[in-house]
């Protein structure tokens, strides 16, 4: 991924939030799974995987909520709209929605996870990795194959 930005920005709906990190996404995956359907309202979801500390928020992260046992999500405290997400299954990363972010066009997913969710009538047509869950494991062999 040489030509990944190396300075990433983004901001929520309303602009109340920006979000900056000076460091690349580890990695940028599709993610076909229920819960991101329903946090986004969009047939798929696209996610840039940082470092946990990588990413800074201004003027300031809001506090996160957690619906599910092991996820925290952040969101802007005016507009809704969803910053970032934090799995304990997946841990040390950062999961920022792509649609947030302003250099989106240069950071096309390498994946696609929970392909067996995929709604039927929803058709990507590319030859990334699909895969039918998630693990790091997997996250983590495509960010080590484009180091
Ligand atoms: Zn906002
Ligand atoms: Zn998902």
């Amino acid at each position: 991924m040489a030509e990944v930005p190396g300075h990433i920005t983004g901001r929520c709906y309303c602009g109340g939030i920006t979000l900056s990190s000076q460091e690349a996404p580890q990695s940028v995956a599709y993610c076909h799974c229920i819960d991101c359907r329903r946090i986004t309202g969009a047939p798929v979801a696209a996610f840039a995987a940082f470092g946990e500390n990588a990413v800074q928020a201004s003027p300031a992260w809001p506090v996160s909520k957690s619906f599910t046992p092991g996820v925290s999500r952040w969101f802007c405290p005016d507009c809704g709209s969803p910053l970032a997400a934090a799995f304990d299954y997946l841990p040390g990363q950062l999961y920022v929605p792509l649609g947030l972010i302003d250099q989106a066009a240069k950071l096309p997913p390498e994946l696609h996870a929970h392909e067996g969710c995929r709604l039927p009538w929803l058709q990507i047509a590319d030859d990334i990795l699909r895969l039918d869950g998630t693990s790091r494991t997997s996250l983590r062999v495509v960010a080590d194959a484009t180091e």
